[in-house]
């Protein structure tokens, strides 16, 4: 059954990355901020100074709210600018703040954003800087820029897509490909957290049990057991809404969280799934019908208690003789 303690929040590797670059520049750029002070480099100094707070405020901000879109924007923004407006003001000597910052915004931006980014930027450096770069300097400049872009993105690509793929794996149930049972509970959690933030959206779960599965896996063997599971999955997939998840809770038993969906609604949606698969050539063949048991959640209440509800609602269709649908 389901936990009854909320889950730790673990952080996202985005905002590792955000946490990771923002504090470490915080930390990075405040001696220089200091060394500027006592030079009285006042410009440089505020630029500096600027840098350390915006790029820290962003730090305690991530920290605080787990949120990383914008603030994963603005620091790829901050940080471009300030290493523009220092190359301005210092000319060639600050030229290799570039280099980290090219990574960086691989990390926090879209690949292609980033490129653009990158490509704005070093022309515009080398339009400030055309004074003072020699052919040679300028050739090495890009050629040693263009490589740090070009590793960057190959990084930040690859890592996204391994992310993607390891949360794929971690979701879902690798037999069926319906998210699995952790899912499920994470999915449950966000669904009553925002409840009881707003509760004017109704939202309702359905759990869905094969009928005499054992007696199936005994008269067909359990291959054709786990083909049935297989099918009856992407027979229900393409009946439900691209909001609507399908999450297989136990062995044979699955769950569908219908966000935005009034109780009468999923009483529907509940018999239109009973009907398809009693009436899907291939189950039919095999006699699959399923019980299913519908509830909609009522404010204050836990996970374990709303499944609770839905499952003694698909034991009484058990009661009623199989192949039907109740309502807690
Ligand atoms: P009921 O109508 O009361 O639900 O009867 P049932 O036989 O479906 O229920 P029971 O809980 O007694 O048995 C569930 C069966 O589902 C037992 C188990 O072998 C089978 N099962 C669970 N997971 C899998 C699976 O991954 N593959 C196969 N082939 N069978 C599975
Ligand atoms: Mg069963
Ligand atoms: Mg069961």
């Amino acid at each position: 059954m389901i936990t009854h303690s909320a889950p730790i929040k673990k952080r996202s590797a985005e905002e590792s990355i955000i946490l990771t670059l923002s504090g470490a520049s915080t930390i990075g750029v405040l001696p220089f901020a200091i060394y500027r002070i006592m030079e009285q480099d006042w410009a440089v100094a505020c630029l500096d100074l600027f840098a350390v707070f915006a790029i820290g405020s962003l730090f305690v901000y991530v920290y605080r709210t787990h949120q990383t879109l914008i603030p994963g924007r603005i620091l790829a923004f901050v940080a471009m600018f300030v290493v523009f407006v220092t190359i301005l003001l210092k000319g060639i000597s600050q030229l290799m703040w570039i280099f980290p910052a090219l990574t960086a915004i691989f990390f926090l931006l879209p690949a292609n954003m980033a490129a653009i980014y990158s490509l704005v930027i070093l022309l515009s450096i080398g339009y400030v800087l055309r004074e003072q770069l020699t052919v040679f300097l300028a050739l090495e400049f890009y050629v040693t820029a263009i490589a740090t872009l070009l590793f960057s993105y190959a990084f930040a690509d690859r890592m996204r897509k391994q992310q993607q793929q390891l949360t794929e794996l971690a979701t879902s149930d690798p037999l069926t490909g319906a998210g699995n049972r952790r899912a499920m509970e994470q999915k449950l959690l966000d669904v009553i957290a925002f409840q009881r933030r707003e509760q004017s959206l109704p939202v309702s779960l359905i759990l869905m049990d094969l009928d005499n599965f054992k007696k199936v896996n005994d008269a067909y063997g359990h291959a054709k057991g786990d083909d049935i599971l297989k099918v009856f999955v992407e027979t229900i997939k393409k009946r439900i809404r691209s909001t609507d998840k399908l999450y297989r809770f136990g062995g044979e038993e699955f769950v569908i969280i219908a966000e935005n969906t009034p109780l009468k609604d999923a009483m529907k949606l509940a018999e239109q799934f009973r009907f398809a698969i009693e009436n899907e050539g291939w189950l039919a063949k095999h006699n699959i019908t399923i019980s299913v048991g519908t509830a909609k959640y009522e404010p204050h209440e836990t996970a374990f208690e709303w499944l609770g509800r839905a499952d003694r609602a698909m034991y009484q269709a058990k009661d009623l003789g199989r192949n039907n649908c109740c309502v807690a």
